[in-house]
């Protein structure tokens, strides 16, 4: 299990669903040990423009999707589950927290 670690007290924080989609569109993870909030950074930087590139995708084509076809709001549903599993992957396995400032 892929985990993040905390910048302060250095516990690994899992990058479970909840806190995924907590933290996902502001890129802040908040340590559930010491509550102390850590900016996350993907690195190599390849990775953090595929996850913004993602993020970006998702939040333009789900819109029309569903205002198309159910056929297509079907397949986009299933892509989207596809890129999140991926993003969240991304996010805890080339993620490093660093202190908020
Ligand atoms: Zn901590």
């Amino acid at each position: 299990m892929q985990a993040l670690t905390c910048p302060d007290c250095n516990s690994h924080i899992e990058v479970s669903w909840g806190r995924y989609f907590q933290s996902s569109f502001k890129g802040i993870y908040e340590c559930p040990f010491c509550r102390i909030k850590s900016k996350i950074r993907i690195k190599p930087k390849i990775f953090q423009f595929c996850s913004w590139g993602i993020q970006l995708v998702v939040v333009s084509v789900i819109p029309v999707a569903f205002l198309t076809s159910a056929w297509f709001s079907g397949g986009a549903l299933l892509a989207f589950s596809g890129v999140l599993l991926l993003d969240k992957f991304i996010d805890s396995k080339y993620g490093v927290l660093v202190e908020a400032t």
